[in-house]
């Protein structure tokens, strides 16, 4: 049965026995009731005609007057109307027989009247005798059925106590239990402890509850168990491809602890997993030179020393992000000693070829110099032109070897500093006599802004000019006839004095911008007259950050570019 039947049953039996409780008490009472108005309506009517005919009887001795006839008469017809006990009936009618002898007496027969009146006196004793006996009985009725219902509805309150009694003990645990016995288990679920079992063996509500959770809990451990298996299984398999992987990878919760470290990174830091995983970084990083390079230093290529050997690594950091949410951090080292080394190779064939060409494009500018001088001889029109073409590609030829051979002195580290105290204005002036030829030939106006109380700034004459007029040649080329290039030399308050190159040019896409000082980058879809080798970018940064500055572009389509670099006071 449903609880909800059951319920309805036990409210509905306890109702039931409230209700013949009541019932019966009613019925008793009735009884009573109509005991007690018995009593009054028959025998004690009766007992009351029978005292008022006693009484008019009594209040003269001889003769009857009028009064006494009529009240006689009176109460004898009433008495007459109220015959309720057996044998009453001929005691009323020998009443009126003696009654009707009496009122015709004459007053001289003193003797049968008397004996008349005794008579009738007899009579109406008998009368109230017969009515008290039964009011006497009567009373004794009322009384046991009084005590038969008292009986009876004590009987029945007791049970109905007794019944309610049980209810009110056992039925809130009836409910409370099972609820009780279902919140500790789904706690137990809640600890990710599967194994739980209700036991209800009824057949109500609380039945389909304990199959239905049993089921779930079932369900739940099957998951978990296949779950746990196959999420065990894909964190072995990873593990495997991380070890098995050339590269150095350590992997950094979002709190900066070890979660892993394959094999080639606990040979580069010279230790095993058990002492990195679960530590915190920094404490590694205490005892641990490399990692605490790695941690600190952002240089993206770093030389390591293992097994006696000296190797080239790159190093990448790849924040993990779950729910756009960092929740950790992967350090790769790719090995690149090869690629390195295949690299140093280029730069010394590049540093050896430009070296080599120098001087025999060199004699060539030198052989023109002669042929254009009209002492060595006249050329006509025709070969002239043909002498300012080659004089102008073995210029061309002089500036891309001039650039390479900087470029291979970048990449090798040999970039030869000479530092000395400038004032700004200084490089500014060279930059600008050297480039106001090709400003006026293009039609662009320079417009300079330098303060002559600018503090002096630390930096190799040469090298900084070089940076600034291949800034300044590039914002010219980039530009349209008729346009202004600014320079301005203002003081960073922060790092030291900015030289600011901008332009009012095609610009250059946001997608592009990070890679402009690339080595051979060129921005796609620029003429070939205007691009060049794409290092000289690369080349100013090399020269600006070897004097500790900083370089730096932002541009915006269809408006201009505006070039900077940071030099430090001196
Ligand atoms: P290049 O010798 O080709 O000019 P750079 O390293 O000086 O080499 O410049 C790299 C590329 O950056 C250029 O090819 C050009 O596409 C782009 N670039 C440089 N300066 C500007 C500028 N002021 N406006 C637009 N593009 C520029």
């Amino acid at each position: 049965m449903t609880i909800k039947n059951k319920l309805r049953a036990g409210f509905g039996f306890l109702f039931l026995i409230a209700f013949l409780c009541c019932s019966l008490s009613i019925f008793f009472l009735n009884n009573l009731s109509s005991d007690a108005s018995e009593i009054l309506k028959d025998n004690y009517e009766s007992l009351k005609y029978a005292k008022n005919i006693t009484s008019a009887l009594d209040e003269s001795q001889a003769g009857l007057s009028q009064y006494q006839i009529s009240t006689i008469e009176n109460n004898l017809r009433k008495q007459e109307k109220n015959v309720t006990e057996p044998g009453e009936q001929q005691l009323t009618n020998k009443l009126r027989l003696e009654f009707e002898h009496l009122k015709v007496l004459k007053t001289i027969q003193i003797d049968a009247e008397l004996e008349l009146r005794s008579q009738i006196r007899n009579v109406l004793y008998n009368i109230m005798q017969l009515n008290m006996n039964s009011i006497e009985k009567r009373n004794n009725n009322a009384q046991n059925t009084a005590h038969r219902a008292t009986i009876i509805v004590a009987l029945i309150g007791s049970f109905c106590f007794l019944v309610a009694f049980t209810f009110v003990i056992n039925f809130p645990g009836y409910i409370a239990n099972p609820i009780k016995e279902l919140t500790g288990r789904i706690k137990e679920i809640s600890n990710r402890n599967y194994h739980q079992h209700l036991n209800f063996k009824t057949n109500d509500e609380f039945g389909e509850l304990a199959i239905a959770f049993n089921l779930m809990t079932g369900k739940l451990n099957e998951f978990e168990h296949g779950n746990l298996a196959n999420i065990l299984f894909e964190k072995k398999r990873i593990e495997t491809i991380i070890n098995s992987m050339h590269d150095a990878i350590i992997g950094f919760d979002e709190k900066y602890t070890i979660i892993f470290a394959n094999d080639v990174a606990c040979r580069l830091l010279s230790t095993n997993e058990e002492r990195l995983t679960g530590k915190h970084a920094h404490d590694v990083a205490m005892e641990n030179d490399l990692l605490r390079n790695l941690l600190i230093n952002d240089h993206l290529k770093m030389k390591i020393n293992t097994d006696n050997r000296e190797d080239y690594y790159s190093k990448e950091i790849v924040p993990v992000i779950s729910n756009d949410k960092v929740i950790g951090k992967v350090i790769i080292l790719k090995n690149i000693t090869e690629y390195q080394q295949l690299d140093e190779a280029k730069t010394n064939f590049i540093a050896t070829i430009s070296h080599e060409l120098k001087t025999p494009i060199s004699s060539i500018k030198m052989s023109l110099k002669l042929l254009q001088d009209a002492r060595v001889g006249a050329v006509n029109s025709e070969q002239k032109q043909l002498i300012d073409n080659i004089d102008e590609d073995a210029r061309r030829l002089l500036h891309i070897t001039a650039e390479l051979l900087d470029m291979a002195q970048a990449e090798t580290g040999k970039i030869r500093l000479n530092f000395g105290s400038t004032h700004p204005k200084n490089i500014v002036d060279y930059a600008v006599k050297a480039l106001k030829f090709i400003a006026d030939q293009q039609e662009i106006t320079l417009n300079i802004k330098c303060d002559n109380n600018l503090p002096y700034v630390r930096a190799d004459l040469d090298k900084t000019t070089w940076v600034l007029i291949n800034l300044l040649s590039n914002a010219i080329k980039y530009s349209r006839p008729n346009t202004t290039v600014d320079l301005f030399v203002k003081q960073n308050k922060l790092d030291g004095i900015e030289f600011i190159v901008q332009d009012h040019g095609q610009g250059i896409e946001d997608k592009y911008l990070s890679r402009i000082f690339e080595r051979y980058f060129k921005v796609p879809g620029a003429s070939v007259e205007q691009t060049g080798t794409g290092l000289g970018l690369a080349i100013a940064k090399d020269f600006i950050e070897a004097q500790s500055g900083k370089i730096g572009v932002s541009s915006e389509i269809g408006v201009g570019s505006r070039f900077y670099f940071i030099l430090p006071v001196s």
